[in-house]
């Protein structure tokens, strides 16, 4: 989503006369959009402010912003600590950074502007051109969430659960299409809560799933991030109804333990998990899922750890996240007593194992056949390509007839934990 954001930031500096620039130390504003998600999100903020400081130190000191759920949480104590901050922006309302610059370049007064406006931030972003023209373009349809799993901050610096409308959605989304994607992530921190009423009409994720397909030269629909309770029929059965919704799901169950389940606050048990992927592939049992995984969570035993390495291999997620319990501030577990660090490393350990085992395992399954890609760019050098197959894995590839944008069939002909490697069907080699 940070990704989305950023690329809306630029969009909204453009309108004021400013432009994209590779060369760091020319830079007039730099922006540093955060996220609070991953550990010592915070220290990160003051190294990388530490190193704009110093490619500037002998020249003009640029506008510094920092934007994003760090921002939000943090930002009194940021202005406090770090002088060299001119502005802190909270990721509800970025659509004023236009206007804010424009306030400081004028006042030269520093911003702190963290407000909870989510509805005024996408009418205002609905004026202004989305001008992402990427093959695989991003798309926020939802922000926010109103579960509060007791070690996530995204409740607390995203705010409660919202719906963009429905309409608002499309239309950014055949913007996107004429722009050259080819393929939509639909975003969310709670993707498939999206829920939007106007004029007695309901609409749920599948009903935008179903009105994207209908867009022409859209050729692939994806959406991430998903929470197992708003997994719904309508839903699951898009994985039947759509031609060009993916197969291929991330679901997060974080553990396998239903007492860590419960301790966590996931509102889902492992019955649960298990009978939404049971409905999954029997809609449509080409689909494959992925997942994400907190190990050494405060409690955790190694009975519970065993039913986390249980699941994983009852499951076979072909690719997935998995990191080490580590508290954010401010949350329910940061209060909670840590577990035993050499403990909580080698059950990380074990489970990057297995996980590894079987994305490789799912990967070599495609060595000597046929895979449908979505060319996304050309590599350095003539004729190598990178493009994704349906379930997300990058692929690389010789080709001398094809272009960003295409669907091509491809040859694996070998592949490691994270890729693929091929040869466009009508590939010649000029050696040859
Ligand atoms: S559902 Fe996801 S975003 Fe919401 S609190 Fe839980 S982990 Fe965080």
């Amino acid at each position: 989503m940070n990704e989305y954001d950023s690329n809306r930031i630029y969009d909204l500096a453009a309108v004021i006369g400013f432009n994209k620039t590779d060369i760091k130390n020319e830079a007039d504003c730099f922006v540093l959009n955060t996220c609070h998600i991953r550990e010592k999100a915070t220290e990160k903020v003051y190294h990388e402010i530490g190193r704009v400081k110093k490619s500037f130190k002998n020249t003009k000191k640029p506008i510094v912003i920092v934007s994003g759920c760090v921002a939000q949480a943090e930002s009194k104590e940021m202005l406090k600590r770090e002088p060299y901050i001119d502005m802190v922006i909270g990721p509800q309302s970025y659509h004023k950074i236009g206007d804010l610059i424009l306030n400081y370049q004028r006042k030269k007064k520093r911003i702190n502007e963290t407000e909870f406006n989510v509805i005024s931030k996408f009418d205002n972003l609905e004026k202004i051109k989305n001008l992402q023209n990427k093959v695989s373009s991003l798309l926020t349809i939802q922000e926010g969430c109103d579960k509060f799993c007791h070690f996530c901050v995204v409740p607390y610096t995203r705010g409660p659960e919202y719906s963009r409308p429905f309409k608002q959605i499309i239309e950014e989304a055949n913007s996107l299409v004429e722009n050259g994607a080819k393929e939509i992530i639909l975003l969310g921190q709670n993707v498939n809560a999206y829920s939007f009423s106007e004029n007695d009409k309901s609409y749920r994720l599948s009903s935008l799933i179903m009105e994207l397909e209908k867009i022409k030269d859209l050729k692939r629909i994806r959406y991430t991030t998903s929470h197992p309770k708003d997994m719904t029929d309508d839903l699951i059965n898009c994985y039947k109804n759509s031609k060009k919704l993916m197969p291929f799901l991330h679901l997060p169950i974080q553990s396998g333990s239903d007492k860590i389940l419960k301790l966590m606050n996931r509102k889902h048990n492992k019955k649960f998990y298990f009978s939404v992927i049971e409905k999954l592939k029997n809609t449509n049992k080409t689909i494959k899922i992925s997942s994400d995984f907190i190990l050494g969570y405060p409690d955790e035993t190694e009975k519970d750890f065993q039913e986390t390495i249980n699941l994983i291999k009852k499951v076979g997620f072909i690719n997935s996240y998995s990191f080490i319990f580590s508290p954010r501030p401010g949350t329910p577990a940061a209060e909670k007593k840590l577990n035993n660090l050499l403990i909580n490393k080698n059950r990380l350990q074990e489970t990057q194992d297995i996980l590894k085992k079987f994305q490789i395992e799912n990967n070599q399954k495609y060595i000597q056949q046929n895979c449908e890609v979505l060319v996304e760019n050309r590599l350095e050098g003539q004729e190598r390509y990178f493009g994704r197959t349906k379930f997300m894995t990058p692929v690389k590839f010789e080709s001398n007839n094809c272009s960003p944008g295409e669907l091509v069939n491809v040859k694996i002909t070998s592949a490691n934990q994270n890729s693929l490697f091929g040869i466009h069907k009508n590939y010649k080699s000029k050696a040859a």
